[in-house]
């Protein structure tokens, strides 16, 4: 095989591994095509997950122009002030945590008292520590942190900033993509390898295009995550496929402190059968589960107040799931929807949560 096209191979084996997106096993990833309107919800421990991290898939070509990597903030506070913290499957603990002093952020993970909380981006300390400044106490932070993930004009707005600030890298990663896969094949079997050196520079201004507005980001749109930027503007200096993709890799920190149901209100699809779920998970806590019933706390009245604003009736995702493909069944879960034969009384996904029997 000519050297040339071996070459091509290895670039695009490297390109499609810096086309995924490792984001916090709990992490959600929001995406809508090019022309759509409607989000799609990608949870990112679906495809693949490690310890901590789970695997997001970037479409390989065009640029994911639609994607909003959300997270979910890692705190909760209990009615006596106890600070919980989220493991990485999404379960809240109690923590030893009280003061200021127990909370640090040494990147990529926040320690909060004895437990270690990986975050997709610093964002999530800069939003602790921007309650500190203002004199609140980590629990008055941590309530302070949720009515600003979860507040859908926030995410609006926070959806309009990065439309505006990332309209170079709209532009670059997919000419710097066409222009080392397709062109440089065709300059250097068309012209030789003088012209091929020639439009290599060029590629090379692409990158550096790329890594100059991510620079850019990092001082004027995103300082709570300067230092990722900058390394992803430095590396994509030096690596094409890096810069290749660097829209998404910087989106990352742009929804770093968004939750995915503000996107999805904001968006007039509060029926997405996701959020539907994630609402019944918080009205329904798994008795198993003591952290399940604070962090509900935490979220329920805001996430009701804003359906409310938004003019969804939160009820109707409490009805019974459609059971007419399987008329044996005589109970449902309210909590995952499963749907049980006769005799079960508790679902065992659900913490043993109690079943309700299905109207004759
Ligand atoms: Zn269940």
């Amino acid at each position: 095989m000519p050297a040339f096209f071996e070459f091509l191979l290895v670039a695009l084996a490297l390109y499609i591994w810096e086309s995924t997106l490792w984001l916090p096993k709990q992490g959600v990833a929001l995406r809508r095509s090019w022309l759509g309107k409607k989000w799609r919800v990608i949870q990112a421990s679906a495809l693949l997950s490690m310890r901590d991290l789970g695997l997001v898939p970037m479409s390989p070509v065009p640029p994911d122009i639609g994607l909003a990597p959300c997270a979910s903030f890692p705190l909760a506070v209990a009615e006596n002030g106890e600070i919980h913290v989220s493991s990485s499957d999404g379960i809240f603990t109690h923590s030893t945590a009280r003061a200021w002093e127990d909370i640090r952020f040494s990147k990529p993970y926040l320690h909060v008292g004895q437990h270690r909380i990986r975050c997709q981006s610093p964002a999530v300390a800069q939003l602790l520590r921007d309650g500190k400044l203002q004199g609140l106490t980590p629990a008055e932070a941590i309530r302070r942190a949720w009515k600003l993930t979860l507040s859908p004009s926030r995410a609006k707005w926070e959806l309009r900033k990065w439309s505006l600030v990332s309209s170079s890298l709209r532009l670059y990663p997919p000419a710097l993509t066409f222009g080392f896969f397709l062109a440089l094949p065709f300059v250097y079997f068309t012209f030789g390898s003088v012209a091929t050196f020639w439009f290599s520079i060029w590629l090379w201004c692409l990158m550096l295009g790329c890594a100059g507005n991510l620079f850019w980001l990092a001082k004027r749109a995103y300082p709570g995550a300067r230092g990722e930027l900058r390394q992803d503007a430095l590396l994509s200096l030096l690596i094409p496929f890096h810069a290749m993709r660097s829209l998404e890799l910087a989106s990352v920190h742009a929804f770093g402190t968004t939750h995915p149901t503000a996107v999805l209100i904001q968006a007039n699809q509060a029926n997405h059968p996701w959020l539907a779920r994630f609402y019944r998970e918080k009205i329904f806590p798994r008795p198993t589960h003591p952290g399940d019933a604070v962090i509900a706390r935490n979220i329920l009245p805001l996430l009701e107040n804003h359906l409310s604003k938004y003019g969804f009736e939160s009820s109707s995702f409490l009805s019974a799931p459609d059971r007419s493909e399987d008329r044996e069944a005589s109970a449902w879960c309210p909590r995952c929807h499963g749907m049980f034969l006769q005799g079960k009384k508790t679902c065992v996904d659900c913490g043993n949560l109690r079943l309700n029997p299905f109207d004759k």
